[in-house]
């Protein structure tokens, strides 16, 4: 089959690369004269398979309302009067219910060790040689303080893997 892959960012290649493997016949568009010059170009190169908290969370709603209009907001919203993007908050704020969210986490997990996986794969597969650090990184996370119980200290700590791509 001839496919047309757009954008030529690290989605568009790795898609491409599993299409050519196969046997498609694929050509990668970009608007940029190189591939991975937008959001894919000097990215933190990080690759934590178990951080696996989705954006759509239940402490999201008032922290987007707290960032709208900083322009370095990590979760930046701009409000156009634009049907589809309250359409997409709507979907967003649906994700963000706990029952929700603790779904979303397990599909998270699910995907990022099918990535990881894939990834390991693809390095035996090309040989592909690049500066790659493995470290553990500790998240911590603390009880809700209650009525009747003192706060607690931060009682699990999670260690996953990182790999500097
Ligand atoms: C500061 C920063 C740090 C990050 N750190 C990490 C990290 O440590 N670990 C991690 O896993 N992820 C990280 N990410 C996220 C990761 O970089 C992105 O998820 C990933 O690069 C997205 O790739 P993409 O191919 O979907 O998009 P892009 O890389 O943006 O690719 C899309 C391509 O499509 C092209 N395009 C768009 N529209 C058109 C059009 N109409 N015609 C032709 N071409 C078009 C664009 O030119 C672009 O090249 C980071 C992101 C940022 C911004």
């Amino acid at each position: 089959m001839k496919v047309i892959v757009l954008g030529a960012g690290l989605l568009g290649v790795t898609s491409a690369y599993f299409l050519r493997q196969q046997g498609h016949d694929v050509t990668v568009v970009d608007r940029q004269a190189s591939p991975a010059a937008e959001t894919s170009f000097a990215n933190g190169g990080q690759i934590s398979v178990s951080h696996a908290e989705p954006w759509a969370n239940p402490g999201a709603p008032l922290k987007v309302l707290k960032w709208l209009g900083k322009e370095d907001a990590p979760l930046l919203f701009r409000v156009r009067a634009d049907l589809r993007q309250w359409l997409w908050g709507l979907q967003f704020l649906r994700e963000c219910t706990p029952a929700r969210t603790r779904h979303n986490i397990a599909q998270i997990v699910r995907l990022g060790t099918y990535s990881r996986n894939t990834l390991q794969q693809l390095r035996r597969d090309t040989s592909i040689a690049y500066d790659d650090a493995r470290r553990a990184s500790c998240t911590s996370t603390r009880a809700r303080r209650s009525s009747t119980r003192p706060r607690r200290r931060p009682r699990r700590c999670a260690r996953s893997v990182a790999t500097g791509a």
